[in-house]
């Protein structure tokens, strides 16, 4: 049997940039080509659980980021495609997930996503009604709005989701996988 390599593709940028939409399509597709033991992390999701109770404030984001990556190298390691979706806004932290999964798959099996799309385009779409709730205070630390977002500076792939559609954007992930084996 051939044997599958492990690697994380980890989306970060705003609320409503379009991670999740890109990463339930890449997982679809990478379905359609037989990869069918992907794994997806949302954000949302593993606040639910594996970060149940944790907050927004930079602490505790960091604290969440790490559970993530750990998590995603474990996958990594035992080579189970992952898909992580998740703001992470600090720039450290995911550096420091970048070497941890490295380091357990290595050199390549970490793939950063730059979601990138301006706050204006994210708020007039407000998949969650969130802006609008940061806009009027009722939610404090709002990454983009009164937090911070701190992009990548060479981040594997950027996708400019104010300029392409979804399934543009899910293309150049698959681009990217097929040119690095
Ligand atoms: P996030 O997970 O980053 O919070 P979502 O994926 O939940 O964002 O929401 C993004 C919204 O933007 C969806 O309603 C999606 O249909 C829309 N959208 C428009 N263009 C794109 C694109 N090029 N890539 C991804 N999403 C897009």
């Amino acid at each position: 049997m051939p044997k599958q390599r492990g690697f994380t593709i980890w989306f970060t940028g705003l609320s409503g940039a379009g991670k999740t939409t890109l990463s339930n399509l890449v997982h679809h597709r990478l379905q359609e080509k037989g990869i069918t033991n992907v794994e997806v992390l949302d954000g949302d999701i593993v606040r639910t659980h594996l970060s149940k109770g944790l907050g927004f404030t930079k602490e505790d984001r960091d604290t969440n980021i790490r559970r993530i990556g750990w998590v995603a190298q474990l996958l990594t390691k035992h080579n189970v495609p992952n898909i992580v979706a998740a703001i992470s806004p600090y720039r450290n932290v995911r550096d420091e997930v970048r070497k941890m999964i490295e380091h357990a798959g290595g050199p390549g099996s970490f793939i950063e996503v730059f979601v990138n799309c301006p706050v204006e385009v994210c708020e007039t779409r407000d998949v969650k009604g969130l802006y609008e709730k940061a806009r009027k205070g009722e939610i404090k630390q709002f990454t983009g709005v009164n937090d911070p977002y701190e992009p990548p500076h060479n981040p594997e792939i950027r996708i400019d989701t104010d300029k392409c559609t979804a399934e543009e954007g899910a293309e150049l992930i698959l681009d990217y996988l097929k040119k690095h084996p």
